[in-house]
């Protein structure tokens, strides 16, 4: 990633993105730039290299809000949009939810993360395998006046499959076939097809109507 001098920025016409993610970035500005005339969207990453916060939150809400406020704290810009993501699997009452990154303890081991999930699941028949992915979209403004926040929500539906398919995406792509791509696994998914149905593009969306 280039690096940007945070002194040539306008604070008021310049949105920070919590994520090191380039896709995420290049994905949160597609969708609510034209919404925000005239803002530039940086990476945080684009910006310094950063510690990345403890997420440490009970709710998506609260580490995506976590991790927009590190942004604002470590940058001194006025302006953050971070999400937070999760798989919520029904015969696991809702886990991995927020803990999907680090649910084989190695954090952002996806094959340990994805390995663990059909194990838990291995006794689960066809049609109670429903899960679904959510996000959480925080907008973070800072002022003289305080601290304003935006949020938006959105879900994927679908169910997991009995063993991984598929080399695009991350995470538990390879297992989650998405309700509105019958037969296919999201990781079998271009990254467009991807994010016309994603749970970030349903929150940005959701977040976008508030703006
Ligand atoms: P984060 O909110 O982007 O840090 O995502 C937390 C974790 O949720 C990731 O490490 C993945 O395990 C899982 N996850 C979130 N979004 C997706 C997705 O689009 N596909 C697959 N896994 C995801």
């Amino acid at each position: 990633m280039t690096t940007i001098d945070i002194s040539s920025l306008d604070p008021t016409h310049t949105i920070v993105v919590a994520t090191g993610n380039a896709h995420k970035v290049s994905e949160i500005e597609a969708i609510l730039s034209p919404s925000l005339p005239g803002v530039r969207f940086v990476a945080l990453g684009e910006l310094g290299d950063f510690p990345d916060p403890v997420e440490d939150g009970e709710t998506f809400f609260d580490n995506a809000l976590i991790k927009a406020r590190a942004a604002l704290d470590e940058t001194g810009l006025a302006k953050a949009v971070a999400d937070d993501s999760g798989l919520c699997v029904d015969a696991l009452d809702g886990a991995p939810g927020i803990y999907s990154a680090r649910f084989a303890g190695a954090h952002g081991d996806d094959v340990a993360n994805n390995d663990k999930l059909l194990e838990e699941i291995a006794g689960v028949p066809e049609g109670k395998r429903t899960a679904r992915f959510h996000s959480t979209v925080v907008l973070v403004e800072r002022d003289d006046d305080g601290e304003g926040v935006l949020r938006g929500d959105g879900d994927c539906e679908g169910v997991i499959g009995f063993e991984g398919r598929g080399e695009n995406g991350f995470g538990y792509d390879p297992l989650f076939l998405p309700v509105d791509t019958p037969g296919k696994t999201m990781a079998e998914l271009v990254p467009e097809e991807k994010n016309a149905i994603s749970h970030r593009f349903h929150a940005l969306q959701d977040l976008r109507a508030k703006l």
